[in-house]
């Protein structure tokens, strides 16, 4: 089972602590490094051929890039049909505000709604691949009814705890796909000490965002498509919504390696990357602002944008790093800001997105009018999510 054996069609070689870089065995079941307690990260052989000449004729999903996701074996893929979502051009909000050459990449497209499809698909794949009986995850939302889905279809049980205010639609879809649902008082953090007690035995696998190295790895395809949906260029500044960060860090890790393998133009100029965040809970902006050293102890609100109310996320020094290294910057919408973009994006472009992409939109307007933005720069918006489950929490709001 290494790597370059023949029967793999993977070229993953190892897990390395983002801390200090020590490595671990991807081939037994790792969480978080023993090292440091951090996140680990997937590494191939970037060296072994793959070139990008192969992915003609592949399935238009997110397993097109196998060679660099960590499945072993094709046999334990659990697929609904994840990835390869449309990237679409914003013509009437861009004539509008004036930008020139304005995108956004639909992952509302994605199976169950959100790109937690990608995340989840690859972490309960390898799940089976390694021989797990049961998974268990603390969610804001999406994750929960993602990691639902995918062990309906990989026949494992499945125990999601969430936040008692997240709205019904997101719980209902949990108990169509049969999982176990507990409802706790609090934010994500919460929902995580109760998955905590509840696998204290360790009979769970737990895919708490980024306490797996693979839920990572799926959600790094998005920034394969991306360059292979703009023909091997990329934007000049990506805007994604901020939770966890592992669609940060994950489209930031994708980009290295595709330097590595030689996909990307020499003089690749990579996209300033910008983490959009709620007002009503935004660690990131406080910590990148230099207002408080670290999110250890920030209390934030729950938000419409579920998927942003992550108060203490793990994965910050990661997200950190990404923003240092691309020259990005971080911003905070409102309650009311998020509305007003989901009424522009659904009344301008047809399309009903989550409150976490309609936040990038409205992000992008406010660093357009700050001269952060420039009217002739590509710029690509993440929509994360379809609109339909939030319906609840947003009744009425179409009208100004
Ligand atoms: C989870 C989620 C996010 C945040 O994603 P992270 O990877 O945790 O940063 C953004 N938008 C939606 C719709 C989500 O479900
Ligand atoms: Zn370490």
């Amino acid at each position: 089972m290494t790597s370059n054996s023949l029967t793999s069609i993977s070229h993953i070689t190892t897990l390395s602590c983002s801390k200090c870089g020590k490595d671990y065995s991807p081939e037994v079941l790792q969480r978080v490094s023993e090292c440091c307690a951090m996140p680990l990260l997937a590494r191939y052989d970037l060296e072994e051929s793959f070139s990008k000449d192969r992915l003609h004729g592949r399935e238009g999903t997110m397993w097109r890039y196998q060679e660099v996701l960590p499945l072993l074996d094709e046999k334990n893929k659990v697929s609904l049909g994840e990835g390869f979502t449309p990237l679409l051009s914003l013509k009437a909000l861009g004539n509008l505000y004036g930008f020139e050459n304005l995108h956004l990449k639909d992952e509302g497209k994605n199976p169950t709604g959100s790109f937690k499809a990608r995340g989840l698909s690859m972490a309960i794949s390898k799940a089976l691949e390694m021989g797990v009986e049961q998974c268990i995850i603390p969610t804001a939302g999406n994750a929960g009814v993602a990691m639902a889905a995918y062990c309906a279809k990989a026949g494992l049980p499945a125990v999601v705890v969430m936040p008692r205010h997240t709205p019904k639609a997101f719980k209902d879809e949990c108990y169509w796909y049969g999982a176990e649902v507990h409802l706790l008082d609090g934010l994500i953090h919460d929902c995580a000490a109760h998955v905590r007690h509840l696998n204290q035995h360790g009979d769970y696998l737990d895919v708490s965002t980024l306490k797996e190295p693979y839920r990572l790895e799926g959600k790094k395809t998005m920034g394969y498509e991306i360059a292979e949906q703009l023909n091997w260029s990329l934007p000049d500044v990506i805007l994604y919504p901020a939770g966890g960060g592992t669609g940060l860090i994950g489209i930031w890790k994708a980009f290295q390696e595709m330097k590595a393998l030689g996909w990307l133009p020499e003089d690749v100029k990579l996209p300033r990357m910008v983490a959009v965040q709620a007002q009503n809970c935004k660690p990131l902006v406080d910590t990148y602002l230099g207002l408080q050293e670290n999110s250890q102890h920030y209390n934030g609100l729950p938000t419409l944008a579920n998927g942003l109310a992550v108060p203490r996320p793990l994965g910050e020094p990661l997200m950190l790093e990404v923003l240092e290294q691309s020259d990005g910057t971080v911003m905070a919408i409102t309650e009311e800001e998020m509305i007003e973009g989901v009424r522009e994006l659904a009344q301008k472009e047809g399309l009903f997105v989550a409150p976490e992409g309609a936040a990038t939109w409205i992000a992008a307007r406010k660093l357009l009018k700050q001269g952060w933005l420039q009217a002739h720069e590509q710029i690509l918006l993440l929509n994360t999510g379809n609109g339909q489950k939030y319906m609840e929490n947003m009744d009425g709001r179409w009208v100004v």
